[in-house]
């Protein structure tokens, strides 16, 4: 494949593709992630007796666009890209949800995380319906020049559909500070004056929050100090694994090390590294930072990325994409608690494998809320004009994250399910009590 074909993504064949005639008419937002995020709504909805109304309000996704728009490359050809934006509830206020971009984006994984955001959302008290959307290309293959003329130019195709009061993107997969800044620069051209509310996880300099960028990772890290509170499991004398080190990935394996955590494996999308007695944390992030991928960190040995989920370690931390934990290899896992940093990296079949095996999960909606309630906090202070102190952030994310993690846990114990039912009921059991209360316009 040529470079433009590779970096558009349009010639990629697309993983988990449905066959057409599956797809019900007028529902073109289905997948196989979305039936995935329908099958623990309902698993949810059933535990909570939810009434059909409520469910169909609460399932399909409110408002989505695609577009197709023309980029031209540094080569001087023309690629056309396809981006999506999906909002998925608009009953407790604006949308909220990361902008995606990788070579096989769809708009029912779309669909499916915006579905999550809004559970997400509602578990941590934010005032927000869930959103997602991005761009189907491949981020690795594009030069700076490249990713600005896409971002700028699937910025202007969404401005009907956003705003600070309407619905405010995020950085996801493949996406950071860079492109925020790009994204709110390209909406406040349009308007004619600033807007910093119209996004989060902007550079600091542009009216970002300080400790948005390591927010997620540490939200992931209280998660875990409030589960072995529990567990009376001290952190210096356990072992972690961690797959995926980006934005979330990282900072998780960062933050486990400075508490004294042996992190013995990472991985990334070209492979994992391993050394039984930890690995030197900061000085993976300086090689990584040099050659970009973990491969060819000299003290450790290199093992098969698939390989590294069914090492023997305390805790998995799954950060890195869906659907990585299945019923294929659940069976073969050797952790003892799994702590979800990326969205949906359990299918519902390994869930039920991983219950009866005794492996407790810390469920996505939960564990990875912490960079939606760092949004929150940047988006009040855009709004706001005023800026807090870093030491304000962390203290009110760990607050937020105790209380979800508490109510979760009482929750699993006073419907007798497991964690992810209990957060997923706890969080719909608030959607559709607003939902009741709008009543049905007009
Ligand atoms: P990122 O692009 O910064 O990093 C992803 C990492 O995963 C990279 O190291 C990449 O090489 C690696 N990777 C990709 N495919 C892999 C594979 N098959 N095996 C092993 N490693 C692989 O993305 P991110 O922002 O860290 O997001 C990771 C996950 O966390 C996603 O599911 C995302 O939706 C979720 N998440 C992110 C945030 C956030 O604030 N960034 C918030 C909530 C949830």
């Amino acid at each position: 494949m040529d470079r433009d074909a590779a970096a558009s993504g349009q010639a990629a064949a697309r993983p988990g593709e449905i066959n057409i005639d599956d797809v019900p008419v007028g529902e073109e937002w289905h997948s196989p992630l979305y039936a995935m995020a329908c099958r623990q709504f309902a698993r949810a909805a059933d535990v909570l007796a939810l009434d059909d109304e409520v469910r169909v309000r609460l399932l399909e996704p409110r408002r989505s666009l695609v577009v197709n728009f023309p980029v031209r490359m540094d080569s001087g050809d023309v690629v056309n890209y396809t981006g999506y934006r999906v909002q998925h509830t608009l009953t407790l206020g604006p949308t909220k949800g990361g902008l995606r971009f990788a070579p096989d984006l769809g708009f029912g994984e779309c669909a499916a995380l915006a579905m999550w955001m809004t559970w997400k959302c509602a578990l941590v008290g934010l005032p927000y319906g869930g959103a997602k959307g991005g761009v189907r290309c491949d981020p690795y293959a594009l030069s700076a020049g490249e990713m600005e003329r896409i971002t700028r130019r699937y910025a202007t195709e969404l401005i009907p559909m956003v705003g600070p009061d309407t619905d405010i993107p995020a950085p996801d997969m493949g996406t950071g500070e860079r492109e925020m800044a790009w994204f709110y620069d390209t909406y406040s051209q349009s308007v004619g004056n600033s807007v910093p509310a119209v996004v989060t996880g902007k550079p600091v300099v542009l009216g970002g929050t300080v400790g948005r960028q390591s927010a997620t990772g540490l939200g992931v890290v209280y998660t875990i100090e409030s589960m072995f509170e529990e567990l009376e499991w001290p952190i210096n004398d356990r072992s972690f694994v961690v797959q995926g080190f980006g934005n979330v990935g990282a900072v998780v394996a960062q933050e486990l090390h400075a508490r004294g955590g042996r992190v013995i494996a990472v991985s990334d999308i070209r492979g994992a590294i391993m050394n039984r007695h930890g690995l030197d944390i900061p000085a993976v992030e300086r090689w990584v930072a040099e050659h970009q991928f973990l491969e060819g960190f000299p003290e450790a040995e290199p093992v098969d990325g698939e390989e590294l989920l069914e090492l023997e370690c305390d805790v998995l931390v799954p950060a890195a994409r869906e659907s990585q934990i299945t019923e294929e290899n659940a069976p073969r896992l050797r952790c003892r608690l799994i702590v979800e940093g990326a969205n949906g990296p359990t299918t519902p079949a390994a869930d039920r494998i991983l219950a009866e095996r005794g492996i407790t999960v810390l469920p996505d909606i939960l564990a990875n809320a912490g960079g939606v309630i760092v949004s929150y906090f940047e988006w009040v202070q855009s709004h706001q004009k005023y800026s807090w102190q870093a030491l304000e952030v962390r203290e009110r994310l760990r607050a937020h994250m105790r209380d979800a993690f508490a109510d979760v846990r009482s929750m699993a114990q006073q419907l007798e399910v497991e964690n992810r039912t209990a957060a997923l009921a706890s969080a719909i059991n608030h959607v559709s009590e607003a939902a009741k209360l709008r009543a049905i316009y007009p």
